[in-house]
């Protein structure tokens, strides 16, 4: 965890703190720091930036710590901070617009993270919908991890959640302009 130096807010940033927190539907203000939301994370142990110090940063206009920082890039998305904030701050989507963020910006702090949540946009932009083997297939393959889950291969064959028929939705451009335009969002 990282001590805020308040001497660096001379280089605020706060429309950049502001196009995260219009992403993530989040007034930042709202925040009065009890640390509720790290307390409950799962995640903080591993990050730099605790989720409580992720809002605080984004309050003083301090993008660019919050945009470098790996913190945002350990979360699971699990949503405990959100739901255990008492004023409904939703970090979880604040630490995923700050991802989207760093990922415009070329920035990827972890670089081979966020490898999973690549290979499921590229597949739903693709078929309008998540196919679970092309999905794996393209993780394993950009991850590097070639044979990863290869022996639940048969079960989920057993079980129909793979097979050799492709599925899409019938109308798979509208289903891309939708995950485009949630994705750019945080630009306007
Ligand atoms: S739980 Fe909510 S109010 Fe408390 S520090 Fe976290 S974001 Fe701020
Ligand atoms: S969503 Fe992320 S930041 Fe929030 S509790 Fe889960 S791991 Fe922690």
């Amino acid at each position: 965890m990282q001590i805020v130096n308040l001497s660096e807010v001379s280089s605020a940033d706060t429309v950049a703190a502001e196009a995260i927190a219009k992403e993530a539907h989040v007034n930042l203000d709202d925040c009065y720091q009890c640390g509720k939301c790290t307390a409950g994370c799962q995640m903080a142990h591993a990050m730099d930036l605790v989720p409580r110090q992720v809002i605080r940063m984004l309050q003083l206009g301090l993008t660019d710590k919050v945009i470098n920082a790996k913190g945002p890039w350990v979360c699971l998305n699990c949503m405990v901070c959100s739901a255990r904030c008492p004023q409904g701050v939703d970090i979880a989507g604040i630490m995923m617009a700050t991802r989207h963020a760093a990922k415009r910006m070329k920035l990827r702090p972890e670089p081979n993270d966020d490898k999973f949540d690549d290979a499921f946009v590229s597949n739903i932009r693709s078929f309008g919908k998540s196919n679970e083997a092309i999905l794996a297939a393209k993780y394993n393959l950009a991850s590097g991890h070639l044979f990863q889950d290869v022996n639940n291969v048969p079960k989920m064959l057993s079980m129909g959640m793979i097979g050799p028929k492709i599925h899409s939705v019938k109308d798979k451009q509208a289903v891309r302009d939708l995950v485009d335009r949630v994705l750019n969002k945080g630009r306007s």
